[in-house]
């Protein structure tokens, strides 16, 4: 599980972003964040991935401090908006690259590769370079090259928004399929209410900083615990 205790964030001098945030994430939940924009749900997650550091607080990650631990030593993956896919490697080169740093023997890469690819199916494209693919085929590199690791946590930032109305649906019930199959903790940064309501498990809303409401998207929608929330689900941004 992942826990943020206490934490700030400052930008600059006074510029504080994230404000005293508490927050448990439970393992194997889909949780999505949603807010405003400028809210800090990028910042959260970039806090959580080891991108960005903390200015006040402390991050645990099970039950480990994870403070001062570099963002490749946590064994979480994250994709963002614009997944950035190697264009000169082919579909299968693009997922491996990872592995082989990781120094994961070839038969272990093979099996992992093969296993993952299934899922989202992309066996028919392992020989394509990223140019020759859509741009729904090329979401799902993005997202098998960070499963193929197998991380503890899984952190996606909008990773659908370039995506049009009908890709982004069939990606949906996908990442829900793959949620099932993996049991990975999810957390998932959305603009989309849609998306948040027909996709978690638990949903985090944030403004200015500070989370509004932490609670299912059934309790979201019935029970707002504040003027903030019952307003945000009555007026989809
Ligand atoms: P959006 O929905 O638009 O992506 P967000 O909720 O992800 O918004 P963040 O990107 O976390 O918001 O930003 C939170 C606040 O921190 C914003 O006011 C933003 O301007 C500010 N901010 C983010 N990164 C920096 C930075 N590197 N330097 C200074 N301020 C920053
Ligand atoms: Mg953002």
């Amino acid at each position: 599980q992942i826990e943020l205790k206490n934490v700030n964030k400052t930008y600059g001098k006074d510029n504080c972003v994230i404000d005293h945030l508490d927050l448990t994430i439970s393992d194997g939940s889909f949780t999505v964040m949603v807010g405003p924009s400028g809210c800090g749900k990028s910042t959260t997650l970039r806090m959580i991935a080891g991108l960005e550091d903390l200015s006040g607080g402390d991050l645990y990650i099970d039950g480990a401090r994870m403070n001062d631990v570099e963002p490749g030593e946590r064994n979480i993956a994250m994709v963002f908006q614009n997944y950035a896919l190697y264009p000169t490697m082919n579909v299968k080169e693009n997922i491996e690259f990872g592995l082989i740093n990781s120094k994961v023997p070839k038969e272990e890469r093979e099996r992992r590769i093969n296993d993952i690819c299934g899922t989202v199916g992309l066996l028919p494209f392992l020989k394509r370079k990223p140019g020759q693919l859509s741009g729904g085929q090329r979401q799902r590199v993005a997202l098998a090259r960070a499963m193929v690791k197998k991380p503890r946590v899984f952190l996606m930032d909008e990773p659908l928004s370039n995506l049009d109305a009908k890709l982004r649906n069939q990606m949906r019930t996908e990442l829900i399929e793959l949620h099932k199959q993996l049991g990975t903790t999810f957390v998932y940064v959305t603009h989309d209410q849609t998306e948040a309501m027909s996709m978690a498990t638990d949903i985090v809303l944030m403004n200015k900083g500070v989370i509004q409401q932490h609670d299912s998207p059934l309790n979201i929608y019935s029970n707002p615990e504040n003027l903030f929330t019952a307003q945000f689900i009555g007026n989809p941004t």
